[in-house]
């Protein structure tokens, strides 16, 4: 609206040379950064979902940002694992967890010798709740978000919003110098609330208690059916088959889904992340959070940062060929929809940019893919912990020589190994060996061997090496074959991410909004791309330990 009036005021006085280049030079000082740069992520999403649900999409979500953006269509995760902390982290400081040291959403940590999350701060205390969930900060993340280095850049200044009903997505995309990072209070028998944590505030502010006494949350407690008729979702598999989960209290995986009365049963106010009305949810959140944290309403661009977690859940509860899937997808199209037309409305159109990318995608469930004579299969890794551990007790004559296995990483018990004067670098060797005998295991690495990687090793040592921290990762690290993952109760139906391959790598990346032009490349694209075009966009400091391109091709 602004531009309008400078705009008309340029005509009118455009005899006057003097009183035009004043007025001139005034619109280029506004022209110049965005009031509001707006990264959304939608947890799980695969590029192909931009494409089968195309159809069905409306004009004003995904298809805005497609008709209107520039389309990256070959974009993708640089390393292993794509779990949503390392995706979050890598987004925002442009880097890989061999840097950023979000090696995982856990990890074994040698220091503690116990797991630990990406997010867990016990420094730090719950703010609008009593639960462990309040106590996150980004503590354990090394490197700066493109949001830290504008607040640096603006002394302050800018602010910077992270929601999201994970933690670690809100707080992770946020940053170290975030005025805020509200999360959903998850844990069990939480009360269906926005919290934070000290490390942002001492209080909760009055416009988020307002949102939670609101009944937000529970209003969203109703039935789940397919928002079109379930006739017409050609684009996925039938309603009924066995590849889905089924909520406590329901016969079949199948619509539709009365949600208040599975509610009980199903973990609580837990159960709206597995449906799409956590996403409906989290997008009311943003946009109160535009008015009420007063984003892009100056000249000094803020950072509002949304992380959309209901796809994730849904999708690893029922898997990427399900209607329920595709059903919270064209309810996010809406949501989204809803979000951009506020942001016209309260930053104003064309006053904003917009960027949307995934945190990694997912593999279709494996006995799906067996039942259509794809190779697949799940592996049983802790079946494997108790036999490699023997086969070292038999071999070494030492027991526990395994300490711990997550993220398809061993580590090993280091101590026991020198007091025992066994050669470190002996057991490791033996182990892989043992490791490779495994039906589904494709590949076996040993720390000493990735550090030692170059480039022209290969593509999967590329991606293992950028996915590797010296000092957080394991000793030995296996890859499973395409479309295999790891087997707990809750995978044998869904899906669960965390390869190299191109259905876990392979996300959107959309940029939108001011600064931006219309169009679309094949041209390969790296998550560590996204921060520095962001920071190049606004003429601020790349993150600090980034090391990808600006993706120039997008700026207008
Ligand atoms: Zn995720
Ligand atoms: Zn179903
Ligand atoms: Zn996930």
């Amino acid at each position: 609206m602004k531009n309008i009036f400078y705009l008309f005021l340029a005509l009118l006085t455009c005899f006057s040379c003097k009183a035009q280049n004043l007025v001139n030079s005034e619109i280029i000082e506004d022209n110049e950064n965005p009031k509001l740069v707006v990264g959304i992520v939608v947890d799980q999403m695969r590029y192909d979902y931009l494409t089968r649900f195309n159809n069905k999409y409306g004009e004003g979500g995904f298809k805005r940002l497609i008709n209107e953006g520039f389309n990256c269509k070959n974009h993708h995760f640089n390393y292993i694992p794509t779990k949503t902390g390392p995706g979050h982290t890598s987004i925002y400081t442009g880097t890989t967890p061999k840097y950023h040291g979000i090696i995982g959403n856990d990890w074994f940590d040698k220091a503690l010798s116990r797991n630990v999350n990406c997010v867990e701060d016990n420094e730090v205390t719950p703010v609008g709740t009593v639960s462990n969930d309040g106590k996150k900060s980004p503590h354990r993340m090394l490197a700066t978000t493109v949001a830290d280095e504008n607040r640096l850049f603006n002394q302050m200044r800018a602010k910077t919003i992270g929601i999201s009903l994970k933690h670690r997505g809100a707080i992770l995309s946020a940053g170290h110098t975030a005025n805020a990072a509200y999360w959903f209070d998850y844990e069990h028998n939480g009360e269906g609330n926005w919290i934070t944590s000290s490390f942002y505030m001492d209080d909760l502010p009055k416009w988020v208690i307002d949102f939670n006494t609101s009944n937000a949350a529970e209003k969203y407690f109703i039935e789940w059916n397919t928002l079109f008729d379930i006739n017409s979702y050609t684009e996925s598999g039938s309603d009924l088959n066995t590849f889905e989960r089924i909520f406590n209290g329901k016969e079949t995986s199948t619509f539709p889904y009365d949600l208040k009365a599975l509610k009980t049963e199903n973990g609580n106010f837990d159960m709206i992340a597995v449906t799409p009305f956590g996403n409906s949810l989290t997008t009311d959140f943003a946009i109160n959070a535009i008015d009420a944290e007063a984003l892009g309403k100056d000249e000094i661009t803020d950072v509002l940062t949304i992380s959309y977690s209901s796809t994730d859940k849904v999708g690893h509860d029922f898997g990427p060929n399900s209607i329920e899937v595709q059903d919270t997808y064209l309810r996010l199209d809406l949501d989204l929809e809803r979000l951009f037309n506020a942001l016209d409305k309260k930053v104003g159109k064309g006053e904003y940019t917009v960027f949307l990318t995934s945190d990694h995608g997912a593999p279709n469930v494996p006995n799906f893919s067996i039942s259509n004579k794809i190779p697949s299969g799940l592996f049983d890794e802790s079946k494997m912990f108790d036999e490699m551990n023997s086969f070292l007790e038999n071999k070494f004559k030492v027991s526990g020589l395994i300490l711990s296995r997550i993220n398809s990483q061993i580590y090993l018990n280091h101590e026991e190994i020198n007091a025992n004067n066994l050669d470190l670098e002996d057991v490791k060797e033996v182990l892989s060996l043992k490791l490779l005998e495994y039906r589904l295991i494709d590949k076996v690495y040993i720390t000493s061997e990735i550090n030692q990687f170059e480039e022209h090793d290969g593509y999967l040592e590329t991606l293992l090496k950028n996915g590797h921290n010296q000092k957080r990762s394991g000793d030995i690290l296996f890859v499973y074959n395409p479309e295999v993952f790891k087997d707990t109760p809750w995978n044998r139906t869904g899906t669960d991410h965390h390869s190299g391959f191109n259905y876990d790598t392979h996300v959107p990346l959309l940029f939108f909004g001011k600064g931006i032009i219309q169009g679309q490349t094949f041209k390969r694209t790296e998550v560590i791309d996204i921060a520095p075009t962001i920071s190049a966009l606004l003429g601020i400091s790349f993150p600090n330990a980034s090391i990808g391109q600006p993706l120039e091709f997008v700026f207008d």
